[in-house]
């Protein structure tokens, strides 16, 4: 047992932060609040291999695993930068057509995830199902050798900036008439798909959209893998889904502790630096602690992937994406208080954190279902809905 990363990842934190850096967080304000994109960032972070680390290598990528990945997008928040569309993306979309893609999916679209060249949104949530997934009525029906898929999605990130959306549905069973859940690739510009920005109370550089699918022709192999095999795809999705999730707000937490502390080192009111006061220094501290924990079970979660245990994995990323959305919270909180009325001004960028950082407790997957899987897998508490 090892609880320290290698020379490798901490280069490529480095590295991944100095690029970041070359940004900062007013390129991000500046993008977010103009209604643009980090394009230009993420392009650069394609070309430099950091958006593909866990690509395999024979698409491309860096052959590196979920760990890596996480790594990356912790250190592109913790400097300011965040791109939601990383937990999307290369975690999500990546992962699943790797892991399940026929040899044409993975040649067709992981040297573009390997690059950053691709973008791809993923679509799951849909209005009526909400975070009861089991709801979905979004629905794939066969024509002769085609899919017609029909549905509405919602909340769906980064749909204008990608090339394609894998998207949640289902399809009948032809032995029990029984509806399943199938994925497939739908690329952004197939007549019959339309997408509309909702309007958020969010700061930030990723939009999130409606999705109307109408009676959307697609071809064949537009269904992910194996039409059997989605229950399988899904799952494989999750784990990444939650890892990244949870760097996502560690890496946000770190940006928020790290200027609070600045400020209450250099801010003096009574005579003495205001992080002098024990009514601040405390409750730095303990975010400080409450990161460093969350930080670690993120990794065990990443390390447990990455060794191939899809089922031990889930239990650890529930918990690591639950413990570091909670401590980024109270982070972004602090950092605001720490700063007094300029925790608010523009000038110092956190009151657009308020908002933004609450994300990571509602996606994708609320605290309460969180709460709902441990209480039931593992506490064996019985199930309340
Ligand atoms: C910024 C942002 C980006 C997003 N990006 C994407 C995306 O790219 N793709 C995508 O598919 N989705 C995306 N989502 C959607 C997100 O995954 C959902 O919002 C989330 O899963 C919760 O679903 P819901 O909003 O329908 O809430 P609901 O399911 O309606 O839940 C409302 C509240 O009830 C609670 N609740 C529900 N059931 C239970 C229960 N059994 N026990 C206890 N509490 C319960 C929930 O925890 C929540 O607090 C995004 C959301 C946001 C805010």
């Amino acid at each position: 047992m090892t609880f320290t990363e290698s020379p490798e990842r901490r280069q490529l934190r480095d590295a991944v932060a100095e690029l970041a850096a070359k940004y900062g967080h007013e390129y991000y304000l500046d993008k977010a609040r103009g209604g643009g994109h980090t394009s230009e960032l993420w392009d650069e972070a394609g070309r430099l291999g950091y958006l593909g680390v866990a690509v395999p290598e024979a698409y491309g990528g860096g052959g590196a695993g979920i760990g890596d990945l996480a790594a990356v997008c912790e250190e592109f928040c913790a400097a300011g930068t965040p791109m939601l569309l990383m937990v999307v993306s290369p975690a999500i979309c990546a992962t699943v057509i790797a892991r399940f893609g026929t040899d044409d999916q993975k040649a067709r679209w992981l040297p573009g995830f390997a690059s950053g060249q691709v973008r791809m949104s993923f679509a799951i949530t849909e209005p009526d199902a909400g975070s009861n997934s089991h709801r979905i009525t979004t629905t794939a029906r066969r024509d002769g050798g085609d899919w017609v898929l029909s549905g509405r999605k919602v909340f769906i990130s980064g749909v204008d900036e990608a090339d394609a959306v894998l998207v949640v549905g289902r399809t009948s069973d032809a032995r029990t008439g029984r509806l399943k859940p199938a994925l497939f690739v739908v690329p952004t510009d197939t007549p019959g798909l339309e997408y509309r920005a909702i309007p958020m109370d969010l700061v930030s550089a990723d939009k999130q959209f409606e999705l109307l699918l109408d009676d959307v022709r697609l071809p064949a192999d537009a269904l992910v893998g194996d039409e059997d095999a989605a229950i399988a795809q899904l799952f494989a999705g999750l784990n990444p889904e939650r890892i990244m999730g949870a760097s996502f707000s560690l890496g946000i937490a770190r940006y928020a502790l790290d200027k609070a502390v600045r400020y209450a080192r250099e801010r003096s009111v009574f005579g003495s630096p205001i992080g002098a006061h024990q009514g601040l220094a405390h409750p730095l501290a303990e975010i400080k602690i409450e990161l460093e924990l969350a930080k670690l079970m993120t990794q065990k979660a990443a390390a447990i992937y990455d060794s191939g245990d899809d089922a031990a994995a889930g239990e650890a990323a529930n918990m690591a994406k639950y413990a570091a959305a909670e401590v980024a919270v109270r982070a972004v909180d602090q950092a605001v208080q720490v700063h007094g009325g300029n925790g608010l001004a523009s000038e110092y960028g956190l009151g657009t954190m308020v908002a933004a950082v609450r994300v990571g407790r509602i996606a994708p997957v609320s605290r309460e279902m969180i709460l709902n899987y441990v209480a039931q897998h593992s506490l064996g508490l019985p199930k309340s809905y």
